[in-house]
């Protein structure tokens, strides 16, 4: 239960609570204050180009700095955002964070690189989620092109007519979409044909056993041909170890993300890297 005074709301608790709902009242009167008090940061993971072994763009991916309790994980923090829909003030904040990081490195002199960012399903529905995409690219003045947004199969698959608008809104803009932890969801594939998205993102379930594995092999080919078949970049993600990499460069994968190459660093760690064109070394 909550109460509105004076603009902020305060909490009072039955008896009958348990535990767990007092542990994420807590939580959520955390999360909110560290929102007030800037404790987010994004770090950035490189996507890598498996045609030159080159970084392509990063994907941001939030984490919650507590004073005390040291870095909290989204898989922590991210459900409970969404629950209470605090990710939408959050989910502002990333976007214009990695759209101001993005474009500040554009003006330094890196190649352009493109800035994945993760959309929760609240997020997408918003009635005013296409005016925010607008006005944060306006405001950090960054080519839509150089934006992607990253939203899950649940998202795209739901064929209301607010999707196909906001789609077709999002299309217009020139901004990129890329289908998150692919082959997870919703087993339809027709949105693929309808929404032509950039890029499918190999859930990395798929990628973990794929070396030891025959049916994940068999899973990861399939979605790399088909892929290729629809002119979409195929993306596998959480590439971890050599043999790995080896089996999605014989398959003809087109980039990849993992600790293979870097897991997720500070944005001055991820400029060190640019800075050094750091690559990934390739057999071929
Ligand atoms: P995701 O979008 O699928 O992000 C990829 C996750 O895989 C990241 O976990 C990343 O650190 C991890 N990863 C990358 N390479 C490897 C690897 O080689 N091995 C393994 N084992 N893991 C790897 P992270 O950062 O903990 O994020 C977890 C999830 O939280 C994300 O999954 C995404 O769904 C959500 N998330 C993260 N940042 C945001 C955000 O800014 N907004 C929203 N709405 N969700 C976010
Ligand atoms: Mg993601
Ligand atoms: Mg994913
Ligand atoms: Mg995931």
């Amino acid at each position: 239960r909550s109460k509105e005074k004076g603009g902020n709301s305060y909490h009072y608790y039955h008896p009958d609570m348990n535990k767990r709902s007092l542990h994420k009242l807590n939580l959520e009167i955390h999360l909110r204050k560290a929102l007030e008090r800037g404790e987010f940061r994004l770090l950035y993971q490189p996507l890598v180009d498996l045609k030159n072994g080159t970084i392509r763009g990063m994907e941001s991916l939030v984490r919650w700095q507590h004073p005390e309790w040291g870095m909290i994980s989204p898989a922590e923090f991210i459900p409970l955002a969404e629950e209470t829909g605090l990710i939408v003030p959050m989910g502002n904040w990333i976007l214009k964070q990695a759209c101001l990081q993005n474009k500040a490195w554009l003006e330094q002199g890196y190649n352009p690189l493109c800035v994945s960012v993760n959309i929760s399903a609240i997020q997408f529905h918003q009635p005013q989620f296409v005016s925010v995409i607008e006005e944060t690219l306006q405001e950090s003045g960054l080519d839509p092109g150089l934006l992607c947004l990253e939203i899950t199969e649940g998202v795209a698959m739901n064929s209301g007519p607010h999707v196909m608008e906001t789609m077709d809104k999002l299309k217009s803009l020139g901004v990129r979409i890329s289908i998150d932890d692919f082959g997870t969801g919703y087993s339809s594939l027709s949105y693929l044909k309808r929404f032509r998205v950039h890029t499918l993102k190999i859930d990395q379930s798929f990628i973990r056993d794929v070396t030891s594995d025959e049916d994940n092999a068999a899973i990861v080919t399939a979605l790399i041909a088909m892929s290729r078949q629809l002119k979409i970049t195929s993306l596998a993600e959480g590439v971890e170890t050599r043999e790995q990499l080896e089996f999605l460069l014989a398959q003809g994968c087109d980039e990849i993300q993992g600790y293979v190459f870097s897991k997720p660093v500070s944005a001055q760690e991820f400029e060190e890297m640019i800075r050094q064109n750091k690559q990934l070394f390739l057999t071929k």
